[in-house]
Formats: structure tokens, C-alpha cells, sequence
């Protein structure tokens, strides 16, 4: 057999073992031991080929040694294949990332005894010369024995089940040899309650119905669906319906959503349909022990319907796979920023061709990619314009900052992050007993320290980032200003320093961030408290999983008035008395130097807007901005997806970039900047050499973020027309070994970020 061991080699065909013949039975996709190398090290992998052992040298191969726990289904080894192929990454990593570390590891199995029938149960049963009082229970079990969902059973379980007394009777049982003991391995966890929510069922609008007729028209074929949906406009009643379908069929179904929007409410969704057994729900707010128990769940069966963030597209369904949806296809945490860099989204699409069934993918705001495609017709696209019935999209209103200064008066010389216009509606929200979201994409309090004598022009950089610090305000350091600055690239951390280093002035600091709203908010509102009618939401607020959920059950039960936070905030939030949404400031994102910033800032305020008039009350969404005419928010206030698509997309057709073309990027990272600059030429020249005339090879250059933790960072892109070419290029690199994934070189296809 062929084995890809989970670490090291990259050997896309894996390496060869024999099996010995006690472990004749090993499959394709199971998990084994092997030795390797000169000193037989034990490694772990996958098996990914049975081969014809007649034709092997029994003198030359070694043996496996034996089986471990973890193994996979076929269809996932076929999709390993493909992905180490597509995204270069060494198949036994792509291995590796598939199963869960709690799985691998057993986190959370118990193994007690159990019993069972021997195999000559009956006849021994009928050997047996009962007392009159153990006679009844001869039969009892008897009756019991042919109903294999009985066994294997604990003792105590199965005295119960007979009506016995005591535990004699059944020690007897084993005793004459008609039970046997059998060791029975389970997975337990401790969980946190989940409220299945109300299963009530809504009547599907004519759009609705439209959309799943569609999807489930084909459950038998691989197609893939895009489902443009507004924000609110049901996407998750037609995934329910359609996924119902699929069990009622007898099959499973996966569904993805991005990390931040599996709250507690949407999984409630789910298990109120299919019931808490049948769901299986996957996200990082799991214990390992929970992780390893759903993932046992999924792979025994039992949960036929898995919900969960990327890596739940690898959810080892072991009965034929009916649907995958993936929820706001559009985000960008579908995208693996380490190896293997893999987009869920389209291994979704390569899971579901190899399964045979077909894919949604739903957004309001889908990517330019997955809309092309609708375009051109390799999608299937189903369109729901308008929320149901008594609820309206909300009002947006643009506001341009640098009026709403204007409007302040002079007198006044505070900063302030929010205008007259936000502050007024957010006044009259709360007092209507209403709530509120603010978003402001960037977290800490400010992000310029400098200063303030533009002449010396010092700005506080990190030593070992090409990025500015930024000043968190931290209260345990000292009440009036003190904190410390972070760089947001790597860990570096220091105290605020109170003298600019070069002349000596007072620093300055500059900039937005949460932590600064917050504090104006707690300074102009007295009902808003922080962390109690004001929560902040933020990467450093929410430690993980759990506070996220407090936080968010804290704003559904109405304790707290305002959420504010980053993109945290902006995505899948449901909550009916959200009357006013505000963007705190629009264009954090819009002057990145990434071609797709114009399509994130569109995407985010889209998102956020689409949080508020989710009753029959009216929302509104007031956007602040610097630049009001920007396209991205101009369409976004208009609730105009496909204005926008067709203004962004001529652009990028005439840049040739994606989704005109296909892309990859290689960045090549080394402490010593020539080094780095070396090894990147070179690579750019032996890919011209070998890459067909259609690949655009941009670079050697330094990225945008030319640094990161001490690492010069250097860029080659390529272009081409398809993924063809790219690929082949790619491939010939990695073949002649000159292309390697490792610490120092980072190859991205299809990248989606390119800071
Ligand atoms: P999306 O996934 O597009 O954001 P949801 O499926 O979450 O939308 O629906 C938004 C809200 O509207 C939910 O509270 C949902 O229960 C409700 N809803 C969806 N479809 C209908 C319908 N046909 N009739 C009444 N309410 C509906
Ligand atoms: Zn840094
Ligand atoms: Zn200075």
C-alpha cells in the first residue's frame, strides 16, 4: 500500500509499505504506523493507495506497524489528492489538518465493559438447567437476543432491562458462557446547554421556494447554486428545507459557516429541526473533549447534519453526502492563512463533485468570483431580493465626517468619534428602549503614536514590522492614559512612551480604535456602562468561543443596550429590537493596498447594515465616512449588490485581475532582505523559463507589509488567463524541487489577501 505520512516528505504519490497479514483488512483512508527512514522512526499517516501486494518485494518494503485511530472515508482521500495537488501543499499535511488534534489523540474516550451474546448464545441458553425463579429470565433474554440495537450493554443496564433483583442472575449468564464481556468505547464531554430554539415553521415566500426547488430538483448531481439573498431574506429557511430533503433520503449534509457567526442562536436553528442527536456542531469554542465526541458523532453516523466553521468541510460523513452548503461563501475566514492555504469555499465545490451532490453557496454580498460565475452561467443562481413579509431593509444614511466636524462647535475641541448625526439617532434609539450596533473595523484605542512637531516627524513603528504600534489603553497600568502599545503583526508589547525619542516633545497619540468609542460613549451617554449596558466586542474583549456567546446572549436577553466591536459584530447577528446601526467610520479598509479593499468595504457595510430592521419596526443605518462618493459605499447605502459587482468588475477586467484571472502568490521570507531578494529572483527566472506564455509573472517585490517579525517579506505574483497554466508552472517547480512550502517560502493559490 502507499502511506503519506502525516509530517515531513513532500511525496504527492505517497510512500510504500506492505501490509502485513494481520492487518490484511487495512482500507484506503485509514490511519496506521509505519517506520521511517534509516532509523524506522514511527510515524503516523494516511493509507491512499491499496496496492497489488504480488507485485511488491516483501525483501525491500518494510511493514506497517498497526492502526491508529482517525482514519478517513474515501471520498476525503480522493479530496486530499486533489488538494495537495491544487494548493502545493505536502499531502500528508493537507492529512494532518483534516482530523481534529482531540481526535487523534483520543481527548475525552472512556472505555467501560460491556456485554454481549457469545456466538453460540442460544444453544448454551438452551443447556442451561434455570431455577424456577431464573426461568423468566432465560426468557427475557431470550427475547432480547435477536434485537441487535440491545447490545453491546452494561450489567447494571441489562439487570434492569430483565427485571432482576440483583446482579447475580446476570453473572450467571456469563458464567454458563452465554453473555461475554466486550470493551466498548464511547466518547464523553461535558457540555454547555444549548437551547434548541422554536422549530416553528415559516411559510416560504414565492423567492423562497423558487431557490430550493432548484437545489432540491438535483440532489442526485453535482451542480453548484449561489444563492444571492439580502441580508434577512431567509437563506437559512431554504438551507433547513433542503437539507430536510437530503435526510429524508436517507443521506448527510454539511453545512459552513464562518467562525464568527456560529453563535449559539444559529446553531439553536439547526437543532430545533433536526434534533440535538442528529446535529453535529463543530467550532472553536470547543472543549477538545466535545470536539472529539461530535466528531465521533459525525463519523459513527449518528449526526447526519454537521454545522460548523472551515474545517467542518472535512466532516467524515460515512453515509453518502446529500448537500454542503456554505453560508456568506464571501468571507474571507474560509481562506487557511497557513498550509495547507486552502479556501473552504472551493474544496466544498471539489467535495461535492467528488460526492456526487450539489453545493450552495449563499451571501448577500457574494465574491466576484462566485458572481462570474453565476454570470457565466457555471453556477446556478437563484436571487431573493426582498425580506419576508413586515420586515424592510433599513434606511442608510451617508454621512461625510469632515461636515459633521464642521457642525461642532468651535468652542468644542475634544476629538470625537461620532458626529452629530450618529450621536442624535443613538440618543433617540436608546430612548425608545431600542438597541444598537456600532462598528468600527479596527480595535485599541488609536493607532498613530507620534510627534506632535511635524518637522521631527517621529511615528512609533515596531522594531520588527513594517507597521505603526498601536496604543491600548489599559487601566491596571494607570487610570488617567497609560497602556501599552501593540504591534497587531507579531507580539511585540511595550509600555506608552511619554517623550518623543528623538526631540524630546510629549507624543501624541492619534487615530481610532474600539477602545476610544467606547470610552466616548461611557464619557456622552450615562445609561451606557462598559461590560454592562455597553459591551465591546473585540479580538481583545473575547478571549475565545465561550465569551463571545456570553456577550451575545447578554445583548439578545436586552441587559445590554449598544454592541460595539470590530467585523465581530457585523456578520449574522439576528436580533429583532436592533433599530440603529452605525459605522463608526467606513474607510478603515478602503486605502489598503489590495485589490480587493473596495470589495471588502462594500461586503462590511453591507453586512453591518444588514443587522438592523430585523422586525416590523423600521431600521436605519447611518455609515460615517471621509469619502461619501466612494463607490463601495455608495451602493452599499443603496442596498445595490449587482450596481456594485458590474462597477467593480469592469475595473477588474481592465487590470486583468481576478476574477478575470487566476491567481498565485509566492512570498519568500528571510531575516536578511538580499538573501530573501536572491531566492525570489531566482525562482522568478526559472519560472519564466518554464511557465507558459499566458502566466503574468509580477515581482520580485516586497510585499506591502514588507516586514513581519523580523522577516523581509518579497512577492512574485502570477497571473494567467486560467488555472491551467498557473498550475502547470507550479507544478514543474515543485517537481524539479526548486518549490517548496516551508518557513520560508509561503506559496497562496488564489489568494485573498494580499498585505
Ligand atoms: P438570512 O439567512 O438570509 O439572513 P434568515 O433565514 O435568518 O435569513 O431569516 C431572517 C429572519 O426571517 C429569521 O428570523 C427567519 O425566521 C425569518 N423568516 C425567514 N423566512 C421567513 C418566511 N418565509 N416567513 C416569515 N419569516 C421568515
Ligand atoms: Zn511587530
Ligand atoms: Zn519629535
Amino acid at each position: 500500500m502507499r502511506l503519506a505520512p502525516e509530517r515531513g516528505v513532500d511525496h504527492p504519490d505517497g510512500l510504500t509499505y506492505a501490509l502485513p497479514d494481520s492487518l490484511a483488512s487495512v482500507r484506503m483512508g485509514e490511519r496506521v504506523e509505519a517506520p521511517l527512514g534509516r532509523g524506522n522512526a514511527p510515524v503516523a499517516g494516511y493509507v491512499i493507495e491499496i496496492l497489488d501486494s504480488t507485485t511488491l518485494d516483501p525483501a525491500r518494503i518494510k511493514p506497517v506497524k498497526r492502526r491508529l485511530s482517525g482514519g478517513l472515508p474515501p471520498a476525503l482521500v480522493e479530496l486530499a489528492k486533489w488538494m495537495a495537488r491544487y494548493y502545493l501543499c505536502p499531502i500528508g499535511m493537507v492529512f494532518a489538518s483534516m482530523t481534529p488534534a482531540a481526535v487523534k489523540h483520543d481527548i475525552g474516550v472512556v472505555t467501560r465493559s460491556a456485554l454481549e451474546p457469545a456466538p453460540d448464545a442460544s444453544e448454551r441458553l438452551d443447556a442451561m438447567k434455570p431455577t424456577p425463579s431464573l426461568a423468566p429470565l432465560v426468557e427475557a433474554l431470550r427475547a432480547r437476543m435477536g434485537d441487535t440495537s440491545a447490545w453491546p450493554v452494561e450489567p447494571r443496564a441489562l439487570q434492569k432491562a430483565l427485571g432482576a433483583a440483583t446482579i447475580a442472575p446476570v453473572n450467571r449468564f456469563v458464567r454458563e458462557g452465554v453473555l461475554r464481556e466486550v470493551r466498548v468505547t464511547t466518547v464523553r464531554a461535558a457540555w454547555g446547554e444549548v437551547t434548541p430554539g422554536d422549530a416553528a415553521r415559516v411559510t416560504l415566500s414565492d423567492e423562497q421556494r423558487a431557490a430550493l426547488a432548484r437545489i432540491v430538483g438535483g440532489l442526485d448531481t453535482f451542480a453548484v447554486h449561489l444563492l444571492r439573498g439580502v441580508t434577512g431574506s431567509g437563506k437559512t429557511e431554504v438551507y433547513l428545507d433542503a437539507i430536510e430533503r437530503v435526510l429524508a433520503q436517507g443521506r448527510s449534509a454539511i453545512v459552513l459557516v464562518p467562525e464568527i457567526s456560529l453563535t449559539p442562536q444559529t446553531s439553536a436553528r439547526f437543532l430545533a429541526r433536526f434534533g440535538r442527536e442528529g446535529v453535529a456542531v463543530l467550532h472553536s469554542g470547543l472543549t477538545s473533549a466535545q470536539r472529539n465526541q461530535q466528531w465521533s458523532a459525525v463519523a459513527s453516523g449518528a449526526a447526519r447534519v454537521v454545522v460548523g466553521a472551515r474545517s467542518a468541510v472535512f466532516a467524515p460523513t460515512p453515509h453518502r453526502l446529500g448537500l454542503i452548503v456554505v453560508d456568506e461563501e464571501h468571507d474571507n475566514s474560509y481562506k487557511q492563512d497557513q498550509l495547507p492555504r486552502y479556501h473552504a469555499r472551493d474544496v466544498a465545490i471539489k467535495r461535492a463533485q467528488i460526492e456526487g451532490c450539489p453545493v450552495v453557496l449563499g451571501s448577500a454580498t457574494p465574491s466576484l468570483e462566485s458572481w462570474k460565475n453565476a454570470l457565466d452561467g457555471r453556477f446556478v443562481l437563484s436571487t431573493m431580493r426582498t425580506r419576508p413579509a413586515g420586515m424592510r431593509l433599513p434606511r442608510v444614511v451617508v454621512v461625510d465626517l469632515a461636515e459633521e466636524r464642521r457642525k461642532r462647535p468651535w468652542s468644542e475641541n475634544r476629538v470625537r468619534l461620532l458626529g452629530p448625526t450618529l450621536e442624535t439617532a443613538l440618543r433617540r434609539t436608546l430612548d425608545e428602549g431600542a438597541q444598537a450596533i456600532l462598528l468600527l473595523n479596527r480595535r485599541g484605542y488609536a493607532n498613530y503614536i507620534c510627534c506632535p512637531d511635524h518637522r521631527c516627524g517621529w511615528i512609533m513603528t515596531c522594531d520588527d514590522c513594517d507597521a505603526t504600534m498601536v496604543f491600548h489603553k489599559d487601566k491596571r497600568l494607570d487610570p488617567g492614559r497609560g497602556g501599552v502599545v501593540r504591534c497587531h503583526h507579531c507580539l511585540a508589547e511595550k509600555l506608552l512612551p511619554s517623550h518623543c525619542p528623538s526631540c524630546e516633545r510629549k507624543v501624541s497619540v492619534f487615530g481610532l480604535g474600539t477602545q476610544r468609542v467606547e470610552e466616548e460613549l461611557a464619557r456622552d451617554f450615562a445609561d451606557l456602562r462598559s461590560g454592562d449596558t455597553m459591551l465591546r466586542l473585540d479580538s481583545d474583549t473575547m478571549r475565545g468561543g465561550r465569551d463571545y456567546f456570553l456577550a451575545l446572549e447578554r445583548f439578545r436577553k436586552g441587559d445590554a443596550r449598544v454592541l460595539l466591536g470590530t467585523q465581530m459584530v457585523a456578520k449574522g447577528l439576528d436580533f429583532p429590537s436592533v433599530r440603529l446601526v452605525g459605522v463608526v467610520h467606513a474607510d478603515t479598509a478602503i486605502n489598503l493596498p489590495d485589490f480587493r479593499a473596495a470589495e471588502r468595504t462594500f461586503q462590511l457595510v453591507s453586512q453591518v447594515a444588514g443587522r438592523a430592521g430585523r422586525s416590523d419596526k423600521p431600521g436605519v443605518v447611518i455609515v460615517q465616512t471621509l469619502a461619501p462618493k466612494t463607490p463601495a459605499v455608495r451602493f452599499a447605502s443603496r442596498h445595490d449588490y449587482e450596481g456594485f459587482a458590474q462597477e467593480e468588475l469592469s475595473q477588474r477586467e481592465r487590470a486583468g485581475l481576478p476574477p478575470f484571472a487566476r491567481m498565485a502568490r509566492i512570498v519568500i521570507r528571510d531575516d536578511d532582505y538580499a538573501k530573501a531578494f536572491d531566492r525570489a529572483s531566482d525562482l522568478e527566472s526559472a519560472l519564466r523559463q518554464g511557465a507558459d506564455q499566458t502566466v503574468l509573472i509580477r515581482g520580485p517585490m516586497p510585499c506591502p507589509l514588507s516586514r513581519i517579525a523580523g522577516k523581509h517579506r518579497i512577492a512574485i505574483e502570477l497571473l494567467a488567463p486560467s488555472a491551467g497554466p498557473l498550475q502547470s508552472a507550479l507544478t514543474a517547480m515543485r517537481n524539479a524541487g526548486l518549490l517548496r512550502s516551508d518557513a520560508t517560502a509561503a506559496i497562496d493559490v488564489d489568494p485573498v489577501a494580499l498585505l
